[in-house]
């Protein structure tokens, strides 16, 4: 099948070209970006142009930051395409539930990806907690923004979410891995004087057995970058670090997980749901992002420089 991808930045190059090159199920057919190129594909930096040059498309994935994102989407379901999207899958929950109507109607496959919930020991967390009742469960996610997202403002600006841009993603794996529905309770968020989105933020989630859910998110980390979770529960503690590519219980590294390839396996899930016509649009961590925004305590703190 043929694909698009929209948005040529980092995450497009570091991850989903090379994930298409290396696909059976792809080809890279176009791209669309207002400077960025591939070499060798053919680039447009209009929507509808790209439409009328390209006309055997079967897809697009939509790399661009999510505030610029929608209309792009919208363009691509009213004329028949299968979408893909990067985390978030939109700026706000509206927006989202506007897709996924437009993609029901036009009876197209919508893919809302969350890549973290592809790394290697998701899936065997997910199942080593089933049956077992959690006690505790805390996320610490810090990064270096300065290291992961060099020069991008976007991330700073109303709608770009700051640190939760990589927080969604811990959010992402905590609502893969457990079947309890969990509340933001409260919400304190530190925000750079000179910036609009925050740069730290520490959440609390109602478990619905009384459990203590919470997640630390900071980008100002520098030297070892931390993406864990711990959960203890009735039957022991179980650890994923490096986002969740490693898991340990009661200390015990585990095997079992799936190869590493975040990205093949997004593809790959992508060509599956085209050929069922199916959605696959869970917004469950983007609702625990906005609750953070509506209960957030904002508390203003130094100047963010890159
Ligand atoms: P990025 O490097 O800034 O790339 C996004 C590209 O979108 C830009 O290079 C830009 O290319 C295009 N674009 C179009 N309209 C834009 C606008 N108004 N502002 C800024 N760029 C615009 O960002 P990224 O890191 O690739 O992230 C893109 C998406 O992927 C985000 O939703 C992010 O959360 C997600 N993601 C990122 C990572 C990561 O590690 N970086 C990992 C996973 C997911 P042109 O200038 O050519 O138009």
């Amino acid at each position: 099948m043929k694909i698009a991808v929209l948005g040529i930045g980092k995450i497009a190059r570091d991850q989903h070209i090379p994930a298409i090159n290396t696909s059976p199920d792809w080809t890279l057919a176009a791209t669309l970006s207002r400077a960025g190129t591939v070499d060798g594909v053919p680039a447009f930096t209009d929507m509808d142009a790209m439409l009328r040059h390209c006309p055997g498309l079967d897809a697009v994935s939509l790399c661009l930051p999510p505030g610029p994102r929608l209309p792009y989407a919208e363009a691509a379901l009213k004329a028949g395409l299968n979408v893909m999207l990067e985390k978030p899958p939109g700026a706000t929950l509206s927006e989202c539930r506007s897709l996924e109507a437009l993609a029901r109607a036009k009876g197209v496959a919508l893919f809302a990806t969350w890549h973290s919930r592809e790394a290697a020991m998701v899936s065997a967390a997910r199942a080593w907690l089933k049956g077992k009742r959690l006690r505790r469960l805390n996320i610490i996610w810090k990064e270096d923004v300065r290291k992961w997202h060099p020069g991008q403002d976007w991330v700073w600006e109303p709608g770009g979410l700051g640190v939760f841009d990589a927080g969604i993603n811990a959010l992402s794996i905590l609502t893969g891995i457990l079947s309890e529905a969990l509340h933001v309770s409260a919400a304190t968020l530190h925000v750079p004087e000179n910036r609009q989105a925050p740069i730290a933020a520490s959440l609390a989630f109602r478990h619905p057995e009384g459990a203590e859910v919470t997640a630390e998110f900071d980008w100002r980390q520098e030297g070892p970058q931390t993406w864990d979770i711990i959960a203890e529960t009735d039957a022991g503690t179980m650890v994923l670090t490096r986002g969740g590519a490693h898991m340990a219980v009661d200390g015990v590294p585990q095997g079992g997980g799936r190869e590493q390839g975040e990205y093949p396996r997004l593809y790959a899930k992508m060509a599956r749901l085209i050929a069922a016509q199916a959605i696959d649009f869970d917004v469950s961590p983007m609702i625990h992002t906005a609750d953070a925004f509506l209960r957030g305590e904002r508390r203003t703190t130094t100047a963010f420089h890159w």
